[in-house]
């Protein structure tokens, strides 16, 4: 019915495009007992069956990426050709769960001093996990590929506003040969995710999204004594040292800021720079940005996207005018665009201080926030004052120096001269209010498997 939360609302449109019913408790019930009955054949399977059906479904998505890409443009706005980039990192992160999962839950020995020890790593059963729409495949990719692989089975609950995405990756999984509830989308809205945690059938709980979100979610498994990880905001500092390519620096931030439209929990959201090239940078970046091509995403010359919705465009833009109330400089932009969509202008922000809520909240758009510093321990202890702790950058050419820094960071992830990247063989997850836990790489597959240790004396 229209009343229901599933649907496709085009953000470059505001128009509705599809809608779903939401399932019924009954029906979830049904497919929960079919993911538990699919675990208890798929746990038997070798990791070369189980990589076959990864390999396939990587297959699948590199050659339909441009219609995959397009279905995420239309759902959530971002620019085509990085939804384009999606699919295909997607497709990287299956071949490498299928081809390295093998090695990374061989047994492990552990040396004793007589006898023999070592670690196996079982699966552990249905793993439910829920899921944002600012990277409609990637986000569900990354457990599923992990989790798949391991052993276990999982059910999807994926943000309201990506269906059509939701859907067809249940389709590509069981086309690349999945058996019936390996993978099992879920069409539900988020409040009623939690008590869905406590079912017996559900072994673990992962989640990436909001703080409240996550916290809910968690209390829900902890209840049951269920393992839980989450990925949650981030407000990723991004400093730029006295010796960093300025030019690289200002492209890096700005740019890296308004990919995805500025909706990524790594986006470069608190640029700290040195006050000896504070104006410099200040004044390259307003440059950039009035060159900035903002509109259909469909279109290869645009360079800014419309956000995922009409209500986050009109968040953002609230975010920001409450900042100009407050004080802070509105450098460039703050508007919306005259015409229909979620779109607002490239937008920079400077001399936020801590009597602004912008100074603690999590700008989720393409608003630069440039804040000036006197030295290196200031830059340290601002890209520290907040309660999220995800990525970072640090610029500079003086490696030692730039790691140095690094090393002070309290993030889960700092990239060095680059933004907070993603890589299938490396770890992604944060610390501090950005929640607990890896994806992807070594630890990912890690997460929902149980350590076994068996000991011969
Ligand atoms: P959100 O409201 O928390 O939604 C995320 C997912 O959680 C959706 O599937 C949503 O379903 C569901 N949900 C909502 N309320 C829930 C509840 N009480 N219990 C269980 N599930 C619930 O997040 P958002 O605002 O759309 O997404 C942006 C946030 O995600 C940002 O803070 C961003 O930084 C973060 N994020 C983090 C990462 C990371 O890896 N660390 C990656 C991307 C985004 P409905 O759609 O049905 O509401």
């Amino acid at each position: 019915s229209n009343e229901s939360p599933i649907k496709t609302v085009n953000p470059t449109t505001n128009k509705v495009e599809k809608i779903y019913d939401e399932m019924t408790m009954a029906q979830i019930d049904v497919l929960f007992a079919k993911a538990d009955s699919a675990y208890q054949s798929w746990k038997k399977t070798s990791f070369s069956q189980r990589a076959q059906v990864l390999h396939k479904a990587a297959a699948i998505l590199r050659e339909r990426k441009q219609s995959l890409a397009k279905l995420c443009t239309i759902e959530m706005g971002k620019l085509l050709g990085e939804a384009v980039g999606e699919v295909e990192l997607c497709a990287d992160i299956f071949d490498y769960y299928a081809s390295e999962g093998a090695k990374l839950l061989a047994d492990k020995e552990i040396s004793v001093k007589h006898g023999k020890a070592f670690l196996t790593y079982d699966s552990i059963g249905v793993l439910l996990t829920v899921q944002p729409w600012n990277f409609p495949f990637y986000q569900i990719t990354r457990t599923a590929a992990a989790n798949i692989m391991a052993g276990n089975t999982v059910v999807l609950k994926h943000a309201s506003n990506v269906p059509q995405c939701a859907e067809i990756m249940e389709k590509i999984l069981r086309e690349a040969g999945a058996p019936e509830g390996v993978y099992t989308n879920l069409f539900i809205s988020g409040s009623k995710v939690s008590e869905l945690v406590t079912d017996p059938r559900v072994k673990g709980a992962s989640l990436t999204g909001s703080k409240p979100a996550g916290a809910s979610f968690a209390s829900a498994a902890a209840s049951c004594v269920k393992k839980s990880t989450l990925e949650l905001g981030g407000s990723d500092p991004f400093i730029v040292l006295a010796d960093a390519d300025l030019d690289l620096a200002v492209k890096t931030a700005a740019l890296g800021r308004l990919y995805n439209a500025g909706q990524v929990c790594v986006s470069p959201k608190r640029i700290i720079v040195l006050q000896s090239v504070a104006d410099q940078f200040i004044e390259k970046a307003k440059s950039l940005y009035q060159n900035i091509v903002v509109g259909d995403p469909l279109d290869p010359k645009t360079q800014l996207a419309p956000l995922s919705s009409e209500k986050a465009a009109q968040t953002v833009i609230k975010q920001v005018e409450l900042a100009v109330s407050e004080g802070a400089k509105l450098v460039l932009g703050g508007k919306r665009l005259d015409r229909e969509g979620a779109f607002m202008q490239p937008t920079i922000l400077t001399g936020i201080t801590p009597n602004m809520k912008a100074y603690f909240e999590e700008i989720f758009g393409p608003v630069l926030c440039i804040y000036v510093v006197q030295n290196i321990d200031e830059a340290i202890k601002l890209a520290n004052a907040t309660e999220f702790g995800l990525g970072g950058s640090v610029f500079g050419k003086d490696e030692k120096e730039a790691i140095n820094v690094a090393r002070q960071i309290v993030t889960g992830m700092v990239y060095i001269n680059h933004t907070t990247g993603i890589a299938p063989e490396l770890p992604f997850g944060g610390t501090k209010a950005s929640g607990y836990g890896r994806e992807q790489a070594d630890a990912g597959i890690h997460e929902f498997v149980n350590a076994k240790l068996i000991r011969v004396t």
